[in-house]
């Protein structure tokens, strides 16, 4: 007996070992063994059994080594899932697969979780006040035995002052069953659907029980009672006896959206986000197996979530990006919900206020159901947007922009108030780049042809009052408290105490990112208590529900953020959304950055007023561009209607099918070579095939060095889903095609990320 093996690497096919005695009754498709793999020894999955080997010599074959992982089996569903994702996105099925199983390639063992409660005889009396105090918080939340990252997500402290707490002996370890942190169902239960919501829902249910495939698009202003039709939805589905599954944006992770499902459901749920150790899904996966959680949430490779008799599959903000995956396989999770959907004969639906020009198109052509809410549901109108013309308004002694008086006039209300305001810039740091005026010379990183950010160094405690007054300076004051950044590969230099190039000590930071719109705030509202929300301030999971916690408890006055804060909050206290720079991203080249603009500004002022009313103000260059325009009117059909007509013109998606190849090489000779050979082939084969493919480039890319390699990009369009992805195996596998090895090639198809 022989076993099919595949491994995780860029060869497309499946390698041959022999199964050793011990396993030959007991190996099935599916499992995850070890083998040695070019004298190493790797983890690949079983996806074949074969009673003959009809290769030329059996005996020179090696043999399994033996199963990886004992408590894991990757099942039939995900096995034919993978064969298309390595068809559709042009990687091998071992690459798939990989990313598809829970654990990855990898022998990952089920441990049992150590377990610690609070003691209730101590007082601690030992403890400093903070450790006292969240000591408190715990004993208050009961004596439930948890995980260390689950007490302190329960404290909202770090997991070394938890450490602390086990040291001085006040949280002991403890042997009993682990009950679940999750609550049991309380809380208000469903609403009662308001027609539209209604006329969702039965749509939705009489797929389910015909047991057929369908696809919705729920197009739904923000607040306007989307996530209550989900609710229902999987409720009705649970009633069936069957599972569901609901993929969000990562960032919509909160405690919030979470908390509101379970709520509804209880222990039922289950959640997988990025951030989770792969012992921590693997826990996961058998509790799904066992039936115990029916509703799984999570973010992109959520959809892969080994659930059986799945019944529903809900893709909430289906527009949003961080659905594609950046590396291979490159897959689209909304994509293969729709797909996974398809195959087990279920509803999907793929809820947005700002759907994708690819989704909207769809359901106009009739392939996916729009299902229309309308109106806010909880009886409050939509926010009003003020424009703000930044031609007739403020501007900085160095160019750049801030708040204008009528916003800080609106803040000023929003304090007395005792309201929260929320300002969003999407540019994080202090400028966006340093620039010289007299030699035009701009920082860049050296690895990337990327301007470097500016950044403030010692970060100030947010909320602490300062110095009082208008007394901003500029980073060249104070040289010492700057240094520069480089925000794809992390590089820092020191801030130049004048340009390399002409020594000219006068240079310019120009573009304010949320660093120096802290600093302005400070300095304007001395009392105020700030929290700033970007990558700099909140990295990690944790960061961000300490600092959601942070904001839905009232603790801060003014919250500024970078698209972090877009998407998801619901936040009573928030009358005030400002956008500090509306434009930011409109020129960015890439043909999708005016529809992502409109999407992003249309969702943060969404933020606004949630349960009452609420003001938005847009500062911008560009009051009248579609995308600003149709944002402040929460216009989605205007924005859609002269979008869709600029695509259709230029042929780009949705209008298209779309194939990005980006080859890459530290020798931009190389990258070059490689690059032309390539499109010239795709050219010949492309001219010989009555497939039309519309091909363009070898072009550099708009980021044209990225981690210290020359980048070039050719672009494939066509009208079939598959044509360009077939066209470029097909020339990949061809002997004409070479390159070397330095060169990399990456094949994004449906791309989405152009620069
Ligand atoms: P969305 O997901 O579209 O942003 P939500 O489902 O979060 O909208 O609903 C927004 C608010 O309206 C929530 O506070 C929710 O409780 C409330 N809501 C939703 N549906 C109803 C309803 N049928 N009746 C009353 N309030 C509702
Ligand atoms: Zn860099």
């Amino acid at each position: 007996m022989y076993a099919a093996v595949v491994v995780n690497t860029p060869l497309d096919r499946a390698f041959t070992y022999k199964i050793p005695p011990d396993l030959m009754e007991s190996l099935e498709c599916g499992n995850l063994v070890n083998v040695s793999f070019n004298n190493r020894r790797i983890v690949g999955c079983v996806v074949g059994l074969l009673k003959d080997f009809d290769g030329s010599d059996p005996d020179s074959l090696k043999s399994i080594d033996g199963i990886a992982s004992e408590s894991y089996r990757i099942d039939e569903e995900l096995l034919n899932l993978s064969r298309f994702v390595a068809d559709y996105y042009v990687c091998s099925s071992g690459e798939a697969l990989s990313a598809m199983a829970v654990t990855g390639f990898r022998d990952v063992r089920l441990r049992t979780p150590v377990l610690y409660s609070p003691l209730l005889e101590s007082e601690g009396e030992a403890l400093t006040r903070r450790q006292q105090e969240v000591f408190q918080k715990l004993r208050q939340g009961g004596t439930a035995p948890a995980t260390k990252s689950a007490l302190a997500q329960l404290a909202g402290c770090s997991s070394g002052l938890i450490d602390k707490l086990i040291e001085k002996k006040v949280l002991v370890q403890t042997e009993r069953e682990p009950v679940h942190t999750l609550r049991k169902p309380s809380g208000p239960h469903a609403l009662e659907p308001n027609p539209e919501q209604s006329n969702a829902l039965k749509a939705i249910l009489e797929t389910v029980d015909r047991k057929i495939f369908g696809a919705y698009l729920l197009h739904g202003v923000t607040g306007s009672g989307k996530t209550e039709v989900y609710l229902q939805a999987m409720a009705s589905v649970l009633a069936r006896g069957q599972t569901a599954l609901c993929l969000v944006p990562e960032i919509a992770l909160t405690p919030q959206t979470v908390e509101r499902f379970e709520r509804r459901f209880g222990e039922e749920i289950g959640v997988f986000h990025s951030q989770q150790s792969r012992t921590a899904k693997l826990a996961l996966y058998h509790r799904i197996r066992s039936g115990e959680i029916r509703i799984v949430i999570g973010a992109r490779s959520a959809v892969f979530a080994p659930l059986p008799d799945i019944g529903l599959i809900v893709v909430d903000e289906e527009h949003d990006g961080s659905y594609k995956q950046g590396e291979t396989p490159r897959y689209h999770a909304r994509d293969i919900a729709i797909l996974r959907a398809q195959q087990a004969g279920i509803p999907v639906v793929l809820g947005s206020a700002t759907p994708s020009l690819e989704s909207y198109t769809n359901a106009l052509e009739g392939k996916y159901t729009l299902l229309k809410l309308s109106a806010r549901a909880a009886n409050v109108g939509m926010p009003d947007v003020r424009v703000i013309d930044l031609a007739h308004d403020l501007i900085d002694r160095s160019g750049d922009v801030s708040l204008s008086e009528p916003l800080v006039a609106a803040i000023r209300k929003r304090l007395e108030r005792k309201e929260q305001s929320l300002l969003f810039l999407n540019r994080r740091g202090f400028s966006n780049f340093l620039f010289c005026p007299s030699c035009k010379w701009v920082a860049k990183c050296e690895e990337d042809d990327i301007a470097m950010t500016v950044h403030r160094k010692s970060r100030r405690a947010t909320g602490q009052p300062r110095d009082s007054g208008l007394d901003l300076f500029d980073a060249q004051d104070r040289p010492d408290e700057f240094g520069l950044k480089c925000h794809f590969c992390g590089r820092r230099e020191p801030y130049p105490a004048c340009c390399p190039s002409c020594q000219r000590t006068d240079l310019l930071t120009v573009g304010s990112g949320t660093q120096r719109i802290e600093e302005e705030l400070a300095s304007r509202f001395p009392d105020a208590r700030l929290l700033r929300l970007d990558y700099d301030t909140t990295s990690g999971r944790d960061a961000w529900i300490r600092a959601w916690n942070q904001m839905a408890s009232g603790e801060a006055d003014i919250i500024i953020g970078t698209q972090m804060i877009a998407k998801g909050l619901h936040l009573e206290k928030v009358t005030l959304v400002g956008v500090i720079l509306a434009d930011v991203g409109l020129f960015l080249p890439d043909f999708r950055a005016e529809e992502r603009t409109f999407s992003l500004l249309t969702q943060v002022a969404g933020r606004a007023g949630r349960t009452g009313a609420g003001d938005v103000y847009f500062q911008t260059w560009m009051p009248n561009h579609p995308a600003i325009r149709c944002a402040t009117r929460h216009d989605y059909e205007a924005y859609y209607a002269e979008e869709s007509r600029r695509r259709r013109q230029s042929g780009f998606p949705p209008f298209s099918r779309l194939t990005a190849i980006t080859i890459s090489d530290t020798d931009s000779e190389k990258a070059f070579q490689a690059a032309r050979l390539l499109a010239s082939l795709l050219r010949r084969l492309s001219n010989s095939s009555p497939e039309q493919l519309r091909i363009n480039g070898p072009r550099l890319a708009p980021i044209a060095r990225l981690g210290g390699r020359t980048r070039y990009r050719i672009l494939l369009r066509g009208q079939r889903p598959r044509a360009a992805g077939n066209l470029v195996r097909k020339v990949l596998k061809d002997s004409d095609w070479s390159a070397s090895a330095s060169t990399r090639i990456a094949v994004d198809v449906d791309a989405l990320d152009l620069l």
